[in-house]
């Protein structure tokens, strides 16, 4: 996503709107997180001080994969009145693919599970089934069972000397 800023006009911000198709996200392939289409954008862009603002809206579409289903679904990534500024230093086009990757992947949610995909009202089939109460009880007894079994082993092995 580069922008040539010959040809903003002076004063004046240029709109400028599209898609970038490119795949700019660097994920590797462990990462549960994946591109699920091109980087849609609408910005106006100006020059402020030896500097070129870019200010507007970015949609970034993804695929996760629930971490409680393992079901795949969609999301998106949406930055509303986003700036990025960038220093022009002589230069005529201005790549804005760093600055933009860095902040849809800040933006990207840490552990994403499919209720918060683009599913309406979607209730994850698994919720429910993890981090119950009684299944760590039963384990611990479990344990317990087996160190008191390990006790009276002993005390029967010092009884029969
Ligand atoms: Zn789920």
């Amino acid at each position: 996503m580069t922008i040539d800023t010959r040809a903003i006009p002076e004063n004046e911000s240029l709109v400028i709107e599209g898609n970038v198709v490119d795949d700019i996200w660097e994920l590797s392939e462990s990462d549960i997180v994946k591109s699920a289409g091109p980087l849609k954008f609408k910005v106006a862009a100006s020059i402020v001080d030896e500097n070129l603002l870019v200010r507007g809206d970015f949609l970034a579409p993804f695929t996760s994969q629930c971490p409680h289903c393992l079901d795949t679904f969609k999301f998106s990534v949406n930055l509303t009145e986003h700036s990025l500024l960038l220093p022009i230093e002589g230069n005529s086009t201005i790549d804005l693919t760093n600055s933009i990757r860095e902040d849809i992947l800040l933006a990207l949610p840490s552990f994403p599970n499919c209720e918060e995909g683009e599913e309406n009202n979607r209730k994850c089939p698994a919720s429910g089934k993890f981090n119950t109460e009684g299944d760590f009880e039963e384990i611990e007894i479990k344990e317990a069972k087996k160190s008191l079994l390990k006790d009276w082993e002993e005390l029967n092995k010092l009884n029969l000397d």
